[in-house]
């Protein structure tokens, strides 16, 4: 199964942001998606998770079009989403708001949720009664992605889940995605950090103002010189 997204066009207000976006991402898959500040990103992940409205063009999961649908339809169908900046509940419980992420599935499931979150972010296991608000910035980031991964999402949309982190725990939470691809699941990561999402990801995209200017397997992409010039300070 794959999400597809083709020709998709969007903006705020009269500013149109994104223009004739192609974009592929299969279960299983880890893809990255770069860019500078203000490419157009983020606006990418919201109109893909239903938060935005496309003007043209359209997004499908596994052949059906998601125009329409709602972010709760949407996410029943598979499709999760980390949003920048994590959006947690710092007054609940890191338990608690995992269980948030399984709201939405068939009571019960929320077991084999937390097996699998904690197996993957055994840190979150340990915290797991502990406030979120005193987690670390790498432990929020964990479980972001954890009440994510409760939902059973068959696509993962990773909004820079590295931003304001130290490397070491950058590269922990890179590292994290690319085993639960390796899992099966299909994960759209965006990120500032090319170097080390390029280390992780199979394929990447680059999009300049709005627009995919280059596509490729993650290891050709590190070994282009424009890439190396505008993205990896090399
Ligand atoms: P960043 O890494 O800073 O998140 P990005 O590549 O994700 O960058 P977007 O956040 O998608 O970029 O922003 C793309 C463009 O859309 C920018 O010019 C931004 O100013 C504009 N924009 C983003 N959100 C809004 C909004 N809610 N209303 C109006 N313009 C917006």
């Amino acid at each position: 199964m794959k999400l597809q997204v083709e020709a998709l066009e969007t903006g705020y207000g009269k500013a149109q942001v994104l223009f004739g976006v192609d974009l592929e991402v299969a279960e299983g898959e880890l893809v990255a998606l770069l860019g500078a500040n203000g490419a157009g990103k983020t606006t990418l992940l919201h109109t893909l998770s239903g938060l935005l409205r496309p003007w043209r063009g359209r997004a499908l999961w596994d052949g059906q079009d998601l125009s329409g649908l709602s972010p709760a339809q949407r996410a029943r169908l598979g499709i999760g989403h980390v949003p920048e900046g994590r959006q947690l509940f710092p007054l609940m419980t890191v338990e608690e708001n995992l269980r948030l992420g399984a709201a939405f599935l068939a009571p019960g499931r929320d077991g084999e949720g937390f097996a699998r979150v904690y197996a993957l972010f055994p840190r979150l296991a340990e915290r797991r009664r502990q406030l979120a608000g005193t987690l670390s910035g790498g432990e929020q980031q964990m479980l972001a992605i954890g009440r994510a991964l409760m939902g059973f999402p068959k696509i993962l949309l990773v909004d820079e889940p590295s931003l304001g982190l130290a490397p070491r725990l950058a590269e922990e939470v890179l590292l994290a995605l690319k085993r639960v691809a390796e899992e099966g699941v299909g994960v759209l990561l965006v990120e500032q950090n090319a170097a080390l999402s390029l280390e992780v990801a199979s394929r990447a995209y680059v999009m300049e103002h709005g627009r995919l200017v280059l596509q490729g397997p993650a290891h050709a992409l590190l070994e282009d010189p424009s890439i190396r010039e505008a993205y990896l300070s090399l």
